[in-house]
């Protein structure tokens, strides 16, 4: 069985196919600051592609409040805990095992193409129960931590008491686990964009797509009888667009595009600024190893124990690079531009740049589809207006 390289977890890996990059990785960077669980990237989703019968139970775009919340419920602390230890080196090398390591699988003498591999125990995996899917909203808004009394002032960054709201879609996985555990090979990525699809007509229902994927981002449509997940919006992204739910959110948390391994790196694409060269935004338990394309500008105010376990080394580098962004640091004024960038299109940035006052997004033929203003118009009167001999309540 093939070594890949996982840049995500520093090392290289087993997985059950070569190493074969596509051309383009179709990717995506969501700003957890922002997020106001508002659905409406989830409703969008729904009412394009996952509306007819025996989709009911599908939300290929979720939003859950962490800690609590998970749609399947409890999807993460049952994968987690299949993983065992997750130790980094100090090197940012993970010395863990990934869901393809954890069961000491010799995958020299085992092939995806033998029936039920993630079934018989090969991939560290689970499958969900009917009622799992029932609850997509459970958990919603519950807070962790310690309480305090509500005249309190929070002091510092981190509060006391905290939750935030995860946005996630399938991750189109370097190394998908969809594809990797399915029998029949009815699941591929595709070579000019990195999306990763189901072909419909190939799908037997073995479902071990479900089962194997770590994010249970495949699910099984009972009417059809074949396994469904998130396509990309592929019809979109071959026009220049971002996804329906990228169009659609109303917190401009979601910015998409194409990213690239660190060494191919390119500073004027906005993806590969936030992964590579800010180093703000983060992939989604890196260490189950799949190379999840799907980046998460961490939520600054939550502890960063709980945000390690979540998005790996890195967690405290990205905040504080982000509140300097925020505060205006002149070092950080590049990532603050970008920031204000963010689902300010319908199209495709794929490159940008900052002016002395104007963040410019150009799409691939290099046609401006963006320009914000560095610092928003503002306005202010003074709270006694001589004029009219009156007193302003408002004065912004
Ligand atoms: S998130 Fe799941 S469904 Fe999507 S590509 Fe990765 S393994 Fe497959
Ligand atoms: S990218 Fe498209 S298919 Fe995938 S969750 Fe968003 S709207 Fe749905
Ligand atoms: S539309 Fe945007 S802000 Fe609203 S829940 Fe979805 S990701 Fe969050």
């Amino acid at each position: 069985m093939p070594t890949v390289y996982n840049w995500q977890i520093g090392r290289e890996m087993e997985y059950p196919y070569a190493e074969n990059r596509p051309d383009r990785q179709w990717g995506a960077v969501f700003d957890l600051n922002k997020c106001i669980a508002c659905q409406t990237c989830t409703l969008s989703c729904k009412t394009t592609w996952t509306h007819g019968e025996g989709q009911e139970h599908m939300f290929w775009n979720n939003v859950e409040s962490k800690p609590y919340g998970a749609h399947p419920l409890g999807w993460d602390q049952e994968i987690l805990d299949r993983l065992g230890v997750q130790e980094w080196g100090s090197d940012g090398v993970y010395d863990g095992d990934t869901i393809w390591e954890a069961n000491d699988v010799d995958w020299e003498e085992t092939s995806p193409t033998e029936e039920h591999v993630a079934n018989e125990g090969h991939v560290a995996s689970y499958m969900p129960d009917d009622a799992d899917w029932a609850h997509p909203n459970l958990g919603e808004d519950e807070p962790a931590g310690e309480a305090f009394a509500g005249d309190t002032h929070i002091e510092g960054e981190e509060h006391p008491m905290w939750f935030f709201y995860l946005p996630r879609v399938c991750n189109h996985c370097t190394y998908a686990g969809c594809a990797g555990s399915c029998p029949v090979q009815a699941i591929y990525k595709r070579q000019e964009d990195g999306i990763v699809l189901i072909d419909e007509e190939s799908c037997q229902a073995q479902l071990q797509c479900v089962q194997a994927c770590p994010y249970k981002k495949s699910v099984f449509n009972q009417a059809k009888g074949n396994s469904q997940k998130c396509v990309g919006c592929y019809p979109k992204v071959e026009q220049g667009l971002v996804p329906q739910c990228f169009e659609n959110c109303l917190g401009k948390i979601r910015q998409h595009g194409w990213v690239n391994p660190p060494e191919e790196a390119d500073p004027t694409n906005p993806i590969d600024y936030l992964v590579h060269e800010a180093e703000v935004a983060l992939p989604l338990y890196p260490q189950l190893g799949l190379e999840p394309n799907v980046y998460y500008i961490p939520p600054i105010n939550v502890p960063d124990d709980y945000l390690f376990q979540m998005f790996g080394p890195g967690v405290e580098e990205a905040k504080e690079t982000y509140r300097r962004a925020r505060d205006g640091r002149a070092d950080q004024r590049k990532l603050r531009g970008l920031l204000h960038l963010m689902g300010s299109t319908e199209w495709r940035i794929e490159e940008f740049e900052v002016t002395e006052d104007q963040a410019i997004g150009y799409d691939a033929d290099g046609r401006t589809v963006a320009k914000v203003p560095m610092e928003e118009p503002r306005a202010e009167r003074p709270k006694f207006e001589q004029g009219v001999d009156a007193y302003r309540l408002d004065v912004t």
